[in-house]
């Protein structure tokens, strides 16, 4: 009797259960997928039930919706050892949502796919100076090369699902570019001047475009790119400027206003070089990218920055000494910023990004020794610097992982949309959804 008034009640205010129905599934579905998406090997049906507490056939309901939704796929059987059928694992799946990474920057644009189960399936680079060009020329420009890379996506049979613009400045409320001081920007409104330009398919519960930081980004992309180990560090991308961003505990730490990990502008010598900011003595002026190449002796060379990096290491690894000088220098400035940082905030570890990765073997030994003589803890608690796991990629990968992190942990918006696109739930070229 008790279980027949228990469910005549539960119809008595059906729309409270029906909305308790749709969240009871929403976090089910996030559950499940998020213990395929952390697993270590493909989990069987039995094991996300004994992991997760749900019972089988709610685990086996919820596969089958992930399925149905390109988010999960049946990985290939293991071999038989002995009687009986091997369980199927589960993985994500590569053929469904992905996100577009985009990064606008001194001297080029960028634009990278990356699927669900986290590969980099397109990446996209245009060069060119935009310090003289307009910012809205500059993001006409970034808009061709996401058509061109949302494009090859389809062409796979992805659907893009959001995307995240990486921009070399302090970004405000609603992607507003504050000040992206290297690109002569100052409250550039990006989301409205590409507002004609359609990024992504509409998802629920995922922003068709979120504009951030580069250090931020290009930490988020390390973070879930980078090898095990550390969830507090400090990811530095070294271009024309320094930005950095700050991971704590597996979460990046934006600070109290979103501005942390202006690295760039930390003084190392308080009465020194004059620099953009208004301030002297920045990090900037001493270890970015145009301070190492005029001390090398490639001031004016007019290098991408890219370029500019490969040609500093090539110099480095022939012997040069004006560039192994240059290269000493500015490690050891970026070794005394560092320190600071490390003694307040105690990371284990600093990963050298952007141009700072293929520099990286000299850069690194000054950047040790800086810690090794300023950090007080550094004795018996060593601090590990290495080059970014991704590379100048960074900052593009981050921003698509970030869409994709987004999937993974509220999946019902995709699988809505999923569901609504039609069976076949493909975007093609002639109908990019
Ligand atoms: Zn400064």
């Amino acid at each position: 009797m008790a279980v027949v008034w228990q469910c005549q009640a539960v119809n008595s205010t059906s729309s409270a259960g029906a909305v308790r129905q749709g969240s009871l599934r929403e976090l089910n579905l996030a559950v499940v997928l998020r213990r395929i998406a952390a697993a270590d090997r493909p989990p069987s049906r039995a094991e996300i039930a004994a992991g997760t507490g749900l019972t089988r056939a709610t685990v086996s309901a919820v596969v089958d919706d992930l399925i149905a939704g390109r988010l999960v796929a049946e990985a290939e059987p293991a071999p038989r050892t002995g009687a009986g059928r091997p369980a199927r694992g589960l993985v994500l799946a590569g053929d469904g949502p992905a996100g577009l990474g985009l990064e606008v920057n001194v001297d080029y644009v960028a634009a990278c796919v990356v699927d669900l189960t986290g590969t980099v399936r397109h990446h996209l680079v245009r060069r060119a100076d935009l310090r003289p060009v307009p910012p809205a020329d500059a993001l006409d420009r970034l808009a061709t090369l996401a058509a061109e890379a949302r494009a090859a996506a389809v062409r796979d049979g992805l659907t893009v699902a959001g995307a995240a613009l990486a921009v070399p400045g302090l970004v405000g409320d609603g992607g507003l570019v504050r000040l992206a001081p290297n690109l002569g920007w100052r409250d550039v409104n990006v989301p409205a001047l590409l507002a004609g330009h359609p990024l992504a398919a509409p998802v629920d519960g995922i922003p068709p475009l979120v504009v951030d930081n580069e250090a931020n980004l290009a930490a988020l992309g390390e973070l879930h790119a980078g090898p095990p180990g550390s969830a507090s560090f400090l990811h530095i991308t070294g271009e024309i400027g320094i930005g950095a961003g700050i991971v704590l505990d597996g979460v990046l730490y934006r600070g109290a206003r979103g501005w942390s990990g202006e690295i760039g502008h930390i003084p190392v010598q308080p009465q020194g070089r004059p620099c953009r900011c208004g301030g002297r003595g920045c990090l900037e002026r001493y270890a970015g990218q145009e301070a190492i190449l005029a001390a090398a002796g490639l001031a004016g060379a007019d290098l991408p920055a890219d370029t500019a990096a490969t040609r500093l290491a090539d110099l480095a690894g022939a012997g040069d000494p004006a560039a192994l000088a240059a290269l000493a220098d500015a490690g050891t400035a970026l070794g005394v910023a560092v320190s600071g940082v490390v003694n307040l905030l105690d990371l284990d570890t600093v990963v050298l990004g952007g141009g700072y990765a293929p520099l990286a073997p000299w850069l690194r030994p000054p950047v040790v020794e800086e810690i090794s003589r300023r950090v007080l803890t550094a004795a018996w608690s060593p601090v590990t610097v290495r080059p970014a796991a991704l590379g100048a990629r960074s900052a593009a990968v981050g921003g698509a992982a970030s869409v994709i992190r987004r999937i993974v942990e509220r999946p019902v918006g995709w699988l809505a949309h999923s569901s609504t696109s039609g069976s076949t739930a493909r975007c093609t070229t002639a109908s990019p959804c």
